[in-house]
């Protein structure tokens, strides 16, 4: 029998209860449960938290490998946006417009702290928003539905450790790519 997966990928939670549906499935050794999960998650879950949800797997295997061994994992960094693409880390839109320095720091994520990265991303419209300091209107514009617990603690920890204003780069081009 199938169980119905009640899983909206709008929901912040929805990565965290399918990672831990499918570790589950496989610690009990049910791999074709485990494949199942995965697939509904590649349909359901469009291509950036797919890109996650692979990079959060992982980061989980190698945590586990680690562990095998008696160390402990570092951080590990994840990034919803493909290779050589840039997303707005506020909103997910394509095509930043400026980014942000920031001390990197840690949050907690299904399975360890995941790292922030040195540099916030931002559309037009969320460099608006991080400029008026305008925290609420940035949750309406995210949406509350997908302004979950790990957006709360990156947008906490952005304000906390952000450096300084927007750098503006050349429309098209991925700063990220000469560092
Ligand atoms: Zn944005």
């Amino acid at each position: 029998m199938t169980e119905r997966i009640d899983l909206d990928p709008a929901d912040a939670p929805w990565l965290h209860t399918l990672v831990q549906r499918v570790r589950s499935a496989r610690a009990d050794g049910d791999d074709e449960e485990a494949s199942r999960l995965v697939e509904y998650g590649r349909a359901e879950g469009g291509d950036a938290l797919t890109r996650l949800f692979d990079q959060i797997m992982a980061s989980l295997d190698e945590r586990d490998a680690a562990h095998a061994r008696g160390e402990t994992m570092p951080p590990f960094a994840i990034s919803a946006a493909a290779e050589g693409q840039l997303e707005c880390d506020f909103c997910a839109a394509l095509n930043p417009t400026v980014y942000f320095e920031v001390t990197e720091f840690g949050v907690q994520g299904p399975g360890g702290t995941f790292l922030s990265g040195d540099r916030f991303y931002a559309c037009p419209r969320c460099r608006q928003l991080v400029e008026a300091d305008d925290w609420k209107g940035m949750r309406e514009w995210i949406g509350p539905k997908r302004f979950g617990l790990g957006s709360r603690m990156l947008v906490m920890g952005f304000r906390q450790h952000r450096k300084g204003g927007a750098v503006e780069f050349e429309p098209g081009t991925n700063p990220e790519a000469s560092r």
